[in-house]
């Protein structure tokens, strides 16, 4: 069936990335008709709920694999998240004022933590400096049994973690008392979206709909969208697992991050206290490629393996990653922290880095927990790309959004809002969305 009724915009997808669309539409732009698709029968069950991933909002102070002017751009758009909670008083609800700090352990990792601090202190004036005595008065299993010489950059006071699953609940409710027409279409798997007489058509098992513009925010799916209509060509996904273990009891107060070994791609061993486990300590994720584009759910294989396009420009990637000695032993590692009974005999090794005297008896696996990341491959350059991906075309975008996705959500949003107003002819509501989220 063909509904008549033409929206300016289609989403497709409401996790935290289609969710904050819909906010910023509705609120901060004069578009008025928007219709969002979600195939499950709630938001964000996917990579945005808490489950899924690390509930971090990556705002650049931790993550040492960013150079000072990526984190100066994460700052700015993970600030906005950040903004909205504080603004529309959602503290202790989806946000949370909770300690954490970069941990480098060893001179080599101590010396380049150091010389980060001087580097990246005028961007984060907050870094608060702590060593052995400090370190273990704040966090006394970081320091039991420890021999070798550490240092950490603590931050206290900021929102450092979110539920994810909760901001996205709340985009949706501020965006449908907008008083615009907002659709909501839950269980409605979106399964074609095609061009015809300038409008693009929206293709589920239910009936066809049509927009003037649309944006996949559907994860992995994002790119199998663009391809149908002949954009991304160049690209593919690989999809990187990751998994987590809960400890059996809860071991440390803050967010403890470890430095990243530059050559690696994804993010370093960390632990967390976790919202949804009474903030009991969960370490991960581990990262390993899984032929999967859900991580508890079967994909159609045939998505999944157009999603994979193995062919020799993608099998060139995988060879270049394999062929590096400690690319190749980390993935070979965190393979086996999967296998049952060896994983946290395996996993325990980088665990004890955090936590010197732990054991694999302190560790469970975190079933039901963890999630896939729909890492991009440039068949072109023949490279991983890393962080979010995006395709443009007019009026139809496509996002993929790996790690860290979520904390960067509004400024995305942000983009792509101007970027349909700029198309549909529509206006930007500046002065409010500086006001009520970029806080500047
Ligand atoms: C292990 C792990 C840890 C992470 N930790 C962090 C962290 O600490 N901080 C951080 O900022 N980021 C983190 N991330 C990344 C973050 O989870 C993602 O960037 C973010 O959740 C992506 O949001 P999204 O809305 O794009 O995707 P999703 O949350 O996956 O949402 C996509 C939605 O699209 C729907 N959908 C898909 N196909 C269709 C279709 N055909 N029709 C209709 N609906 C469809 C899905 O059902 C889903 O609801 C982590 C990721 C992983 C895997």
């Amino acid at each position: 069936m063909i509904i008549n009724k033409t929206f300016d915009t289609a989403i497709i997808g409401a996790g935290v990335a289609g969710s904050a669309l819909l906010y910023t539409l509705a609120r901060y732009t004069d578009i008025r008709e928007v219709i969002l698709f979600e195939k499950y029968e709630e938001p964000a069950l996917l990579n945005s709920s808490p489950r899924a991933n690390s509930q971090t909002l990556h705002i650049g102070d931790i993550e040492t694999n960013y150079t000072l002017e990526k984190a100066r751009t994460v700052k700015h758009n993970a600030a906005m998240i950040a903004h909205y909670i504080t603004r529309f008083g959602y503290e202790e609800r989806i946000g949370f004022r909770r300690d954490k700090m970069i941990l480098a352990v060893g001179e080599e990792e101590t010396a380049r933590l150091e010389e980060r601090y001087r580097e990246f202190s005028e961007l984060f004036p907050y870094y608060r400096r702590m060593e052995g005595d400090e370190l273990r008065e704040r966090e006394p299993m970081l320091m039991e049994g420890r021999e070798e010489k550490v240092l950490a950059l603590g931050v206290e006071g900021e929102i450092t973690t979110v539920d994810f699953q909760k901001l996205s609940e709340s985009f949706i409710e501020n965006a449908l008392e907008s008083g615009k027409n907002i659709q909501m279409h839950y269980n409605e798997e979106v399964t074609e979206i095609r061009e015809a007489d300038g409008l693009f058509e929206i293709v589920t098992p239910n009936s066809t709909y049509k927009a003037r513009s649309v944006v996949a925010n559907a994860g992995a799916y994002s790119l199998l969208f663009a391809q149908h209509l002949g954009y991304g060509k160049n690209l593919a996904i690989l999809p990187i697992g990751g998994s987590f273990f809960f400890t059996t009891r809860k071991l440390l107060n803050s967010k403890v991050y470890t430095m990243q070994h530059p050559k690696l791609p994804f993010a370093a061993v960390h632990a967390d206290p976790d919202i949804t486990a009474d903030w009991n300590t969960r370490f991960g994720p581990t990262a390993f490629a899984l032929p999967k584009l859900e991580r508890y759910r079967q994909a159609h294989i045939m998505d999944l393996l157009e999603a994979m396009d193995i062919g020799k420009d993608t099998l060139e990637v995988y060879y270049n990653l394999l062929k590096d000695s400690t690319i190749r032993n980390y993935i070979f590692r965190n393979f086996l922290d999967e296998l049952p009974y060896v994983g946290k005999n395996v996993f325990v090794k980088d665990a004890k880095k955090i936590i010197p005297s732990m054991t694999a008896d302190d560790l469970v696996f975190a079933d039901g927990y963890g999630g896939m990341r729909p890492q991009i491959i440039d068949k072109n350059t023949h490279q991983l790309q890393m962080g979010e991906a995006k395709l443009t075309v007019g009026g139809a975008i496509f996002n993929m959004t790996p790690s860290p996705g979520a904390s960067t959500s509004l400024a995305i949003a942000e983009k792509d809002a101007r970027q349909i107003c700029d198309f549909l002819g529509k206006r930007f509501d500046e002065a409010k969305h500086r006001e009520e989220i970029v806080g500047e």
